[in-house]
């Protein structure tokens, strides 16, 4: 019902997402986002966003002049094959971008038409939709090796050709085989930006040293111990070793050594480097071979355990019960999404560690009661961070990101956790003051772009966060009378 407003009355689609944002949040992103894409091809009425095939290849340029909007701010595009913790779901992973740029108007106030969602089929390996009748992608495996890297590179010349320099790309849910050398390698000619990578590094590493108020000590007095090395556990733990690395004045080599990560097969350890895919490699350290996290809890004795893996319930009671015997305040954030994949719950995080866990979690958990006192989580989602972080690049027409502009974005992120969200337990502002949280972080990645040459509004504006406020679409009514 709500979402169906998006197509029909835009201004009242928009106006009902930012004045209710805690509340309706949950239905056009995580956890309801993940359902409507799995039920995408059951449920279709009209087409959002753009659909880029296989089939279009040599024409893709062609395509996007299709789109009736000329002056494109920020594109979101997936190719579906990694959607939230769900898998490969093709090309109904569509939700995600239109989701996505929802957010980015909402929450960061960039124009509705200034937003392009694009999903590129280029097949899927999911048997269950090449056999459902009402898929409506490409219904063929999925394109690898030069044929996929030819098509997005058509893609990418065509953006840049028809949308200039300052246009945003941002990768989403792509598979972690393709986003790690899509980022590396478009980052130099294109302003792209991989969510899951660093939208969500810079979110998490926000929420710990917001922690750090609460379990003491400073980023370089903790153990990080992680559940899943790809896009969002790599990202998240290269962006702790860098800010660790630049207040400690301390080469990164040695500030990664104290975090360590588990992914399918076991603790990553020196004696596996030669066969880790090349963004584990520099987590290898030296150590015995470990295989379950429980007994990676047991031997490196973490003091902050993060769940990137995608995989439900692995944060078992055990797990919990040995990493709370190690710590008084244990952070635990479990990322994963949608809720079902969710490492834990809040209630077992709280139940679990006899209410001594700060917690937060990456879809959204009701307070819960435990032994007569409420406990409130916060939600580690790279929702807080890419509507202000995209608003940023688009104000200062920045034609590069840079990493020091995700640490910027953390520090205001950071700095605007009170000392009553504190009292609670909570790590992160509420998302309902996410219109100020968002000019917040545009103004800090705004600077850093100004910073580093990399700006090309200029003068540059004098406040920066009343700039970006003042940038913002906001859904009004008029009034006539
Ligand atoms: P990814 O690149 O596919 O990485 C998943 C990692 O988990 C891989 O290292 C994989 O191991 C590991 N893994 C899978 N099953 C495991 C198991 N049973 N035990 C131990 N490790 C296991 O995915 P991603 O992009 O990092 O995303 C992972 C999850 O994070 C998804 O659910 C996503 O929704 C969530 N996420 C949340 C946010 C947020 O803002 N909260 C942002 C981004 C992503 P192998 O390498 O051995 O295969
Ligand atoms: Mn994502």
């Amino acid at each position: 019902m709500f979402a169906g407003t998006q197509e029909t009355n835009q201004r009242l689609f928009y106006k009902l997402l930012v004045d209710n944002v805690e509340e309706l949040l949950p239905i056009v992103y995580t956890p309801v986002v993940g359902e409507a894409c799995q039920k995408y091809g059951s449920i279709f009425k009209r087409p959002q966003g753009l659909f880029i095939s296989l089939k279009e290849k040599g024409k893709i340029l062609e395509v996007l002049k299709n789109w009736p909007e000329k002056s494109i701010q920020v594109i979101v595009v997936t190719d579906g094959e990694r959607i939230l913790g769900l898998g490969d779901l093709g090309c109904q992973g569509m939700g995600i971008p239109v989701g996505k740029l929802a957010l980015y108007t909402a929450l960061g106030g960039v124009r509705p038409s200034a937003c392009l969602p694009i999903t590129i089929d280029v097949g899927t390996n999911n048997e269950k939709l090449l056999n459902d009748e009402f898929y409506i992608g490409l219904r063929q495996k999925r394109a690898t090796g030069q044929e996929y890297s030819e098509l997005l590179h058509e893609f990418m010349t065509a953006v840049k050709q028809n949308y200039g320099e300052k246009v945003l790309i941002q990768f989403e849910d792509f598979a972690n085989h393709n986003a790690f050398e899509l980022l590396a390698k478009y980052g130099t000619t294109h302003l792209v930006f991989n969510d899951d990578i660093q939208g969500t590094a810079s979110v998490v590493l926000a929420g710990v040293v917001a922690a750090l108020k609460l379990i003491g000590g400073t980023l370089a007095d903790h153990t990080f111990l992680f559940l899943g090395a790809g896009e969002a556990g790599t990202g998240i733990a290269e962006l702790i070793a860098l800010e660790t690395s630049k207040q400690t004045k301390t080469p990164i080599e040695e500030t990664r050594k104290k975090i360590w990560l588990v992914d399918s097969k076991g603790l990553i350890v020196s004696s596996r480097k030669h066969s880790l895919q090349h963004f584990k490699k520099p987590w290898a350290h030296e150590h015995e071979p470990v295989d379950t996290l429980l007994e990676a809890v047991k031997v490196i004795k973490p003091t902050v355990l993060v769940g990137s893996s995608g995989v439900g319930k692995t944060f078992t009671k055990e797990v919990i019960e040995a990493l709370s015997s190690i710590n008084e305040k244990p952070l635990i954030l479990a990322l994963s999404n949608p809720t079902s994949q969710s490492e834990c719950t809040a209630e077992e995080a709280y139940q679990w560690s006899e209410g001594r866990a700060i917690f937060a979690s990456g879809s959204p958990f009701d307070p819960i009661e435990y032994k007569g006192k409420v406990y409130y989580s916060g939600q580690a989602n790279n929702a807080y961070i890419f509507p202000g972080f995209g608003l940023g690049l688009v104000i200062s027409g920045a034609i590069r990101v840079h990493d020091d502009m995700l640490l910027a974005a953390s520090e205001a992120l950071a700095k605007l956790v009170t000392e009553e969200n504190y009292e609670k337990g909570l790590i992160y502002p509420p998302f309902s003051d996410i219109r100020t949280i968002s000019a917040n972080i545009a103004a800090g990645v705004a600077a850093k772009a100004y910073e580093l040459g990399l700006a090309t509004r200029l003068p540059r504006p004098e406040n920066l966060v009343k700039y970006a406020q003042s940038c913002m679409y906001s859904p009004v009514y008029r009034n006539y009378r």
